[in-house]
């Protein structure tokens, strides 16, 4: 066999296969809407690129230290303390090539084969496969009511622990169902999490993606005994709209993050030394841009909830952060289209592939059956015809 056990065990991203389907249709002249992209449409602001363009005019084009400048990670200590009442040192904190990377390194470097990771259902898609790629056994805790957003409470995270059990993965604001734990939520499952010595990795991503006035809380902030227990990651991908300058940091405690830096070393050295400086402006720079995308963000929210809850056989809860939207699906999961039966999320993902032109995520993919994501960082036409098209080819469903 060619291929490793390990890398045989990994499927392909689904979002990011979703996503580069409904370009290359678009690229074959084939008019697709997609609700795949988990990414901002908007440009990267202006200020931010360039703080890029004089970083490679001034020549700073050359290796940083591996975990970052010295200058961005006080940047990221400064924002980890004014956002989030968080208070790391430097050498606790480790810039990488995106939040996907913080979490890979964070995850190979505490995970042993065969410990147990676990992760609440529906969960970003990467979760389950960074686990595997580590070595160690992803175990979803499944079934939680979907009437309190899906969140684990401290009762279910107690029932899962075993002996094995190293770690939480926590993300907050949730992809793909965008829900918002609550402080006192996080005071629960923290005393589960320090009772029990496990560890947590909190994925805040998309901490300034939040509507309703809900406020964003790290679970590192509660007391110093979660905090020697968590490995916060975040990143600009999200907030500043810069995906693809590949830029997330994590903060933890140092034993780990030197270990993480150690494995870092080898593997990519340090991330790009252009998009540290962009992401230098981006976090020590006017957060305006942040409030104007949010404020589009929120009301393709609105609109795009109560169009998909006007839909017979779709019901779908208003999320309160990120840019997705969750529906349940469950009522047409039997349905068939010209004699072919709709029979999970994934049939009725190609039926709305094929039939309306329109690209979405299979909650399957996310450990939930009867589910689909769509995300609405997408324009506010696109939204409209594609919940057009969405409206037209679900009532061709018997
Ligand atoms: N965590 C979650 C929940 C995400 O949705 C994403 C989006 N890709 C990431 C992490 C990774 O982001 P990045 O682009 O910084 O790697
Ligand atoms: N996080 C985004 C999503 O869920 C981007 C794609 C990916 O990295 O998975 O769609």
């Amino acid at each position: 066999m060619i291929i490793s056990k390990r890398a045989r065990a990994i499927s392909p991203s689904m979002t990011l296969a979703i996503d580069a389907k409904a370009k290359q249709m678009q690229a074959d002249g084939i008019d697709v809407i997609g609700f795949g992209a988990g990414e901002p449409d908007f440009d990267t602001p202006d200020f931010i690129k360039q703080a890029a363009i004089k970083a490679i005019n001034d020549g700073f084009t050359k290796y940083t230290p591996v975990a970052g400048t010295v200058e961005l990670k006080k940047a990221v200590c400064q924002k980890l303390k004014e956002d989030n009442s968080l208070n790391y040192d430097i050498s606790q904190i480790i810039i990488s090539c995106g939040a996907k990377h913080s979490l890979f390194n964070a995850i190979f470097t505490l995970c042993d084969d065969g410990e147990e990771v676990l992760i609440p259902a529906p969960y970003w898609v990467s979760y389950e496969e960074l686990v595997k790629m580590a070595g160690a056994t992803p175990v979803i805790v499944n079934d939680l009511p979907e009437e309190n957003g899906f969140k684990l409470t401290a009762q279910r995270l107690k029932e899962a622990i075993t002996p094995k059990t190293k770690m939480l993965i926590l993300n907050s604001p949730c992809n793909p169902t965008g829900a918002v734990y609550e402080k006192q939520e996080l005071e629960a499952l923290a005393e589960v999490i320090v009772e029990h010595k496990i560890f947590v990795i909190s994925d805040e991503i998309y901490e300034k993606i939040i509507y309703d006035n809900k406020k964003h809380y790290s679970i590192a902030a509660l007391h110093p005994e979660i905090a020697d227990l968590t490995i916060v990651v975040n990143g600009v991908s999200k907030s500043y709209s810069m995906t693809g300058w590949r830029i997330g940091y994590a903060a933890g405690p140092k034993e780990i993050i030197t270990a993480m830096s150690n494995v870092q070393s080898h593997a990519t050295s340090n991330p790009t030394s252009i998009a540290q400086k962009a992401a230098l402006a981006a976090i020590s720079g006017q957060q305006d841009c942040i409030t104007e995308m949010v404020a589009a963000f929120d009301s393709r929210r609105k609109y795009i909830v109560q169009r998909l809850n006007n839909i017979k056989g779709i019901s779908c809860p208003m999320p309160h952060g990120a840019f997705y939207v969750f529906p349940n699906i469950s009522n047409l999961c039997g349905k068939s289209f010209n004699g072919k039966p709709i029979t999970d999320s994934f049939a009725l993902t190609e039926f709305l592939l094929n039939e309306a032109k329109v690209a979405v995520v299979p909650g399957d993919a996310f450990g939930a059956k009867g589910y689909l994501r769509l995300s609405y960082a997408t324009s506010d036409k696109n939204i409209e015809n594609g919940l057009d098209r969405i409206e037209n080819a679900v009532a061709r469903l018997i």
